[in-house]
């Protein structure tokens, strides 16, 4: 009889020989037993299941070390597919992957600021349906979906609890997407998605201790600690935009006083040029007139073609990204501290000013000189996120 033990045993052995191949993208049996120190023949058991189960597929003969050809693996890209779903705050970015995080297929809804929860519901199961439609034939199909939020969630019961920039409380959103869709869906918070799509795809890939920033309309992170999501007590550690960065300031919606995101988001940035405005100061690009369809996408681009407004309001707003990232350097003395969503499309005009800020004033940045980085995956962090949820839970507990 197999006992518990030995399934559990080869379940993290079929883990570890799929993560393998993953990573060295192309590799024979003999060499994933000689990287792993799996037997020989544990592997070849392995890889063949594996083979069967549609994960990876045999791509010809490689050089010889001597003596027969072997015959190279590596990841089935026709295996099956995967949706990330980053549901922002104004907007829904879906993507459609193969199984090793190539893009097949993206669309991006916007949506209204404040739009009915129900209205952002309907636009989200639109867009997961489409990319449902729009996915090739493949061995399994679509193999899960993943959801990063932007607000506090139980990641297990896949529960929204509060997203207050959405007006949020207790979705039940896995539930209601699993009974649609009757497919496997995973929810998390859109920081820890972004942190977690660093780590697969992004810059943090070397990196097994980084804070991911995710510097949007609001301000969240996540945390790798030892190459794995910290998660604290209950699932709800990473909420630093709303650690105080001003004791005299007044209350923000959560309840304390000061908090980062208040000096240094895509609202900070807005709220710092509607007081430019009122002071008379005004350009060609950022003026009276059109005050009133600002958006940080669009003053960034001001930005970028010269406006004096809009670069002096990025330089504040990357001078406040500093100071609370001094207080994540202090506080996890990380390997390197990553920027993500929306502002780090101003990481010319952001990065200095965080450097100069972090130099001066981080007392752990003397001893040790944290690379800051903004995210390679830029607008596509939080949706890649979401399909790192579902691949790595895939090639954490492949079917045994
Ligand atoms: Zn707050």
């Amino acid at each position: 009889m197999v006992t518990a033990d030995q399934l559990l045993v080869k379940q993290i052995n079929k883990s570890i020989v799929l993560n393998t191949i993953r990573k060295k993208e192309v590799i024979s049996r003999a060499g994933i037993a000689e990287f792993t120190g799996l037997n020989k023949s544990t592997v070849s058991f392995l890889v063949d299941e594996l083979i069967k189960e549609g994960l990876v597929k045999e791509i010809g003969p490689g050089e010889s070390k001597g003596g027969r050809k072997p015959i190279m693996l590596t990841i089935n890209d026709k295996g099956g597919c995967v949706i990330g779903v980053d549901l922002g705050v104004n907007y829904i970015l879906t993507v459609l992957t193969d199984l090793v995080g190539n893009e097949l297929w993206e669309k991006k809804v916007d949506i209204k600021l404040g739009e009915d929860k129900e209205k952002v519901i309907d636009l989200l199961m639109q867009s997961i349906e489409e990319a449902i439609e729009n996915a090739p034939r493949t061995v399994k199909g679509i193999t899960g979906i993943g959801i990063g939020v932007p607000g506090i969630v139980d990641y297990r019961k896949g529960t929204v609890l509060m997203a207050p920039n959405l007006k949020w409380k207790d979705v039940p959103l896995k539930e209601m997407v699993e009974e649609k869709f009757k497919i496997k869906v995973h929810i998390d918070n859109e920081a820890n998605v972004g942190a977690v799509g660093e780590k697969w795809f992004g810059v943090g890939i070397e990196c097994s201790n980084f804070v991911y920033v995710s510097a949007g309309i609001g301000i969240g992170t996540g945390i790798i600690v030892n190459g794995e999501l910290y998660r604290g007590a209950s699932g709800l550690a990473g909420e630093i935009g709303h650690a105080t960065i001003n004791i005299y300031d007044e209350l923000c919606n959560c309840g304390n006083t000061g908090c980062w995101e208040n000096y240094a988001s895509e609202r900070a940035l807005l709220d710092y040029m509607q007081a430019q405005l009122k002071q008379g100061k005004q350009d060609k690009y950022i003026n009276s007139q059109n005050i009133s369809d600002l958006n940080a996408l669009r003053i960034i681009d001001f930005a970028h073609k010269g406006s004096s407004i809009a670069i002096e309001g990025l330089r504040e707003i990357g001078k406040n990204l500093g100071v609370g990232i001094i207080n994540l350097i202090n506080t996890f003395n990380p390997e390197m501290v990553i920027i993500g969503n929306t502002l780090s499309l101003a990481e010319d005009i952001i990065l200095p000013e965080i450097l100069d800020e972090v130099s001066k004033k981080c007392f752990v940045y003397k001893y040790h000189k944290v690379k800051i980085r903004t995210s390679k995956l830029k607008f596509h962090a939080g949706a890649m996120g979401a399909v790192s949820l579902v691949i790595s839970k895939l090639f954490a507990h492949p079917e045994f």
